[in-house]
């Protein structure tokens, strides 16, 4: 069975990164940019002061610095128009643009007693942080809110970064009612259909729900050529090998081309990845198991690391980080597993990890009390408490 690590491979080859948009300022947090940012300004645009104080010639200073003429007071957004001459200073606040030194004059007078100061002394030069015409963020970040300041501080007004996908979301099953109805007999609630709804729509432009589709080739096929007008179309239930799995055969029927069938993942087995061709576009579908922890491993994994390469990253692992287990765990199937878990950095400031009690890939419940999964890679096997293994906190998506 194909592994985690080929699959994503295959979607990184399968994928490419969607057209670029040019978007504000204020709405560019969690895109990755297409182009270089290059400073238009210099950063400091003047030698500015750093404190609040006096500019004098260091020279001027000697063992008894004595009286010195004050020949202006210089505050931040000022600009000089007195040059600092010899035994003269100017009164200067922080953040102010330095002074030219030469000329004399002046009327106010100021004592300095003993003073150790070099040239240079509380200043930070021009261009020293920035200087005009650097790439200041490369073509590839992604941006946080964090680089915003300096993304202001060059005047970018509006980036280039990739587009969003469009996604559809559309849930199979005999077996499901909406989340507002109450179960009959043989019936439970739809779970994926909100879930996977809440996951897309915070990575891609807009998400259309499909709402449930039966076990039925036609209404199947009828709800996938809908959703096929969007960039990715992700359907849940339906792709394992029993009678009533009948996705495949109804991807396949409208021209859908498998890319992988089959990981080995617990949970999320069954996935299906397939590409369709609609004229100049490629649309991605993914069939991901109707169990719910396997429809979230698998939009974590493989929806997310298709929609990062659409909007020009990689389709690489999420980002996982090391942690100690906090007490022995089994894992007994055969795939590389991830089990939910509850993270907490302790004392000596190193992240535990405890393994959740977990009825299986319909238990919901168990993720409430979670906040990331362990990766269990060498299964069967038992793991020892203190054991390190890779941690994958939940994220804003999944
Ligand atoms: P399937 O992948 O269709 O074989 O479904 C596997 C299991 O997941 C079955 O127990 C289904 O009842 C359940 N399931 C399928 N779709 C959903 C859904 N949208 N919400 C909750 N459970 C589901
Ligand atoms: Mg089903």
């Amino acid at each position: 069975m194909m592994s985690i690590d080929v699959a994503l491979k295959m979607i990184g080859h399968a994928v490419d990164p969607l057209e670029q948009v040019t978007v504000p300022l204020a709405e560019l947090v969690g895109r990755r940019l297409a182009k270089d940012l290059i400073a238009d300004v210099d950063s400091p645009p003047h030698d500015k002061s750093l404190m609040d104080g006096y500019a004098v010639r260091t020279q001027d200073l000697g063992v008894d610095a004595g009286r010195f003429e004050v020949v202006e007071t210089i505050a931040a957004g000022d600009v000089p128009t007195r040059t600092i001459g010899r035994r003269q200073t100017a009164r200067i606040m922080t953040g102010a643009p330095l002074a030219a030194t030469g000329g004399d004059q002046g009327r106010e007078w100021v004592q300095f007693g003993h003073l150790d100061l070099k040239p240079g002394h509380h200043i930070l030069l021009r261009g020293s942080a920035i200087s005009a015409g650097r790439v200041v963020l490369s073509a590839g970040h992604e941006v946080r809110a964090m680089d915003i300041g300096v993304m202001a501080e060059i005047g970018c007004a509006d980036a280039a970064v990739y587009r969003r996908p469009t996604v559809a979301i559309l849930a199979t099953g005999n077996e499901l009612v909406p989340f507002d109805r109450h179960p009959g007999a043989g019936q439970i609630r739809n779970s994926n259909g909100p879930l996977l709804m809440q996951l897309a729509q915070r990575i891609s432009e807009d998400v259309i729900d499909l709402g449930i589709a039966r076990d039925d080739a036609d209404e199947l096929a009828e709800r996938c050529r809908l959703g096929l007008q969007s960039d990715v179309l992700i359907l849940s239930g339906g792709v394992s090998e029993g009678i009533v799995d009948l996705a495949p055969s109804v991807f396949r029927s409208l021209q859908v081309e498998c890319v992988f069938h089959k990981v080995s993942i617990k949970p999320g087995k069954p996935i299906w990845f397939g590409a369709h061709q609609d004229g100049g576009r490629r649309k991605f579908v993914f069939g991901l198991p109707g169990n719910p922890l396997s429809s979230l491993v698998c939009f974590r994994l493989f929806v997310c690391a298709c929609v990062n390469r659409m909007t020009g990253g990689d389709a690489g692992w999420p980002a996982m980080v090391p942690s100690r287990l906090s007490k022995t765990h089994a894992v007994r199937g055969a795939r590389p597993t991830f089990w939910p878990a509850r993270g907490t950095v302790d004392g000596d400031a190193v992240l535990r990890a405890e393994p959740l009690p977990w009825q299986g890939s319909s238990d919901l419940r168990c993720l409430v009390d979670a906040n990331g999964w362990v990766y269990l890679q060498d299964a069967p096997g038992e793991y020892r408490a203190g054991a390190t293994v890779p941690f994958l906190p939940f994220a804003d998506v999944a």
